[in-house]
């Protein structure tokens, strides 16, 4: 049998279909690198969707600040519309108060996910969304079943609202993901995003012998150039 190829040029992607004909989709996004590929996706599946961007896990404020420009202008690339929410951190801190010193995969990121997917279920029901999903599945450092956890049980809590689970890593999503991060020059950030995560990468760094995250200046393109050059 042949082999598919994935590649971002050349692979013929297949129409998405929503899981019960829904015409659009809010979809929570968590940064430009993860959402591109699924946008893009979406955008060739016709499927209606608005980015979701609550993200009050992201620190410091420039990251975040960032982080979302970088949505921000492959949506407006894409003419997909695009809903800045709140940035409530101090809710962030409160609700993960106690959980400092959990592992990247354990109980705070619950509680991280399960806060973004809450608010973003919510905003579904009062502006007319039956369906919603997100971005944060895509990345292999991520957890997909703990994802997908959080996101069903946030809409299960209004009638009406369902929770799509679709694997967008599968046929290769998570290449083309890479591909496409390139291809924009999006900002690569190194850590997932709360302060805890940014402790946690640069004491493994530091482990390891490595600098400590240098944040705001790493781009995707350029950090390909310079492993070429290496
Ligand atoms: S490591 Fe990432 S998912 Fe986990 S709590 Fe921090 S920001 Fe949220």
């Amino acid at each position: 049998m042949a082999k598919i190829d994935y590649s971002l040029e050349r692979y013929q992607r297949q129409k998405l279909a929503t899981p019960n004909g829904e015409k659009s989709l809010l979809l929570h996004s968590c940064c430009a690198p993860c959402a591109g590929e699924i946008m893009e996706a979406l955008a060739a599946s016709k499927i209606e969707t608005t980015i979701f961007f609550y993200n009050p896990n992201i620190h410091p404020q420039e990251e975040y600040l960032l982080r979302k420009e970088e949505n921000i202008r492959f949506a407006q690339k894409l003419k997909m519309a695009f809903i800045d929410y709140d940035y409530d951190q101090d809710n962030w801190f409160e609700r993960t108060k106690g959980q400092e010193n959990e592992p990247e995969r354990g109980a705070r990121c619950s509680t991280c996910f399960d806060m973004r997917f809450e608010v973003t279920a919510q905003y579904a029901k009062d502006n007319g969304f039956s369906l919603i999903s997100s971005t944060l599945g895509i990345s292999r450092w991520k957890d997909i079943e703990q994802i997908n956890a959080c996101g069903a049980r946030s809409a299960g809590n209004y009638a009406g609202i369902n929770y799509w689970d679709f694997n967008w890593r599968k046929q290769g999503g998570s290449s083309r993901m890479l591909e496409l991060s390139k291809r924009e020059n999006f900002y690569q950030q190194e850590y997932c995003g709360c302060v805890y995560s940014l402790r946690d990468t640069n004491r493994w760094r530091i482990s390891k012998g490595r600098e400590k995250i240098e944040r705001g200046v790493k781009f995707y393109q350029q950090a390909m150039l310079d492993i070429e050059n290496q």
